[in-house]
């Protein structure tokens, strides 16, 4: 492990996560899973629970398991995530999960006097007509995508809940805002990945048919800014450990790309050199969503995988993960 992935952050003279009881929700997701590698040879005493173990959305089992197990940190990243259709199509089911499992975290955070909880939001919360690129003042500040309100609203209501919690309890949540997320762990469900996956799966199995062409939804000119997960997980944990004087924090690279050049590197990286075919039956949502991230970069942080580099991690996640199939990431 490269030294860059240990926090450089110390309390009283000791490294900041050594032997603290750090709560990592939704751990085998594609941004959990990441946070865990990035704590190896931290010390830190992880507490991971699986869907089986504890229900998120059961509000009595979450407090018991929270009474009992006494975290003293907590990153709140367990949520139901899924691109622009899937959003279009279910957005009862995320309105409904992340509420519950949001509510659920942080009043059991709350009761048992979690020193910190850093909670994952959306880039979707953002007006759709932000100015670009959008700063954290932004948000509440205009009309949603329709496609992805529901999600949003969610959303808004966990950055909204941690800033109650701060002024009525005196807690110390924060909340952060990445862009379109994309690495090892995606989901490359055909129809409710986010936009990086889909375009690898499609890039990838056009290849393999021998085809001329490969499908890109709606019209290619939206501007979407991708981050690889192990950066935003390297974000979160200096978060973490920073003093803070802010409760929400945008992280991003500070780079969009349009949606045809994003599907070009795709197919550059996956070796397919066809032709790009655009369904605009499919939405083109929200036109560009370039955040705004000196915020955090005033604390030290700053990305350092290329999108390129980053690309090719995801198409050996992908290959690997065609030889030995994973249930609900196919
Ligand atoms: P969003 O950033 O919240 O809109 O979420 P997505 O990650 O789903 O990105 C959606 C954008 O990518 C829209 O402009 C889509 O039209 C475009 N897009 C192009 N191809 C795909 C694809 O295969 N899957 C997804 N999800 N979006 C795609």
């Amino acid at each position: 492990m490269s030294e860059t992935h240990k926090s450089v952050f110390t309390e009283n003279g000791i490294p900041f996560f050594a032997g603290k009881k750090v709560w990592i929700t939704g751990h085998r997701g594609m941004l959990g899973s990441a946070l865990v590698r990035r704590f190896e040879g931290e010390n830190a005493n992880l507490l991971l629970t699986s869907r089986q173990e504890l229900d998120l959305c059961d509000q009595r089992a979450v407090l018991e398991w929270v009474d009992k197990n006494r975290p003293e940190l907590i990153f709140h990243i367990g949520a139901k995530v899924g691109g622009i259709h899937a959003n279009a199509t279910l957005p009862a089911d995320f309105l409904y999960d992340n509420l519950m499992v949001q509510s659920n975290v942080m009043e059991a955070a709350y009761r048992s006097g979690v020193k910190k909880m850093v909670f994952v939001a959306s880039n979707c919360t953002y007006p759709t007509k932000a100015e670009q690129p959008i700063k954290e003042d932004a948000l509440m500040t205009g009309p949603l995508d329709d496609n992805i309100r529901a999600y949003a609203i969610s959303k808004i209501a966990g950055i909204e809940m941690c800033r109650a919690y701060n002024k009525q309890h005196g807690c110390n949540f924060i909340s952060i805002i990445p862009p379109n997320l994309y690495g090892p762990g995606d989901n490359y469900h055909p129809q409710h990945s986010h936009v990086v996956a889909g375009i690898l799966r499609r890039t990838h199995e056009a290849k393999v048919a021998g085809k001329s062409e490969f499908v890109v939804w709606g019209d290619g000119t939206p501007r979407r800014e991708i981050l690889h997960v192990d950066d935003l997980a390297d974000a979160m944990k200096c978060l973490m450990a920073a003093p803070v004087t802010h409760d929400l924090f945008n992280v991003g690279t500070g780079h969009d790309l349009a949606i045809k050049d994003l599907a070009t590197l795709i197919a550059e990286v996956v070796g397919f050199e066809g032709s790009i075919v655009y369904d605009t039956s499919k939405p083109n949502g929200t036109m560009a969503k370039l955040l705004d991230s000196s915020r955090i970069r005033a604390l030290g942080w700053e990305p350092k995988i290329s999108e390129r580099a980053g690309l090719e991690t995801s198409y050996r996640d992908f290959l690997k993960l065609l030889e030995t199939p994973q249930s609900g990431r196919l």
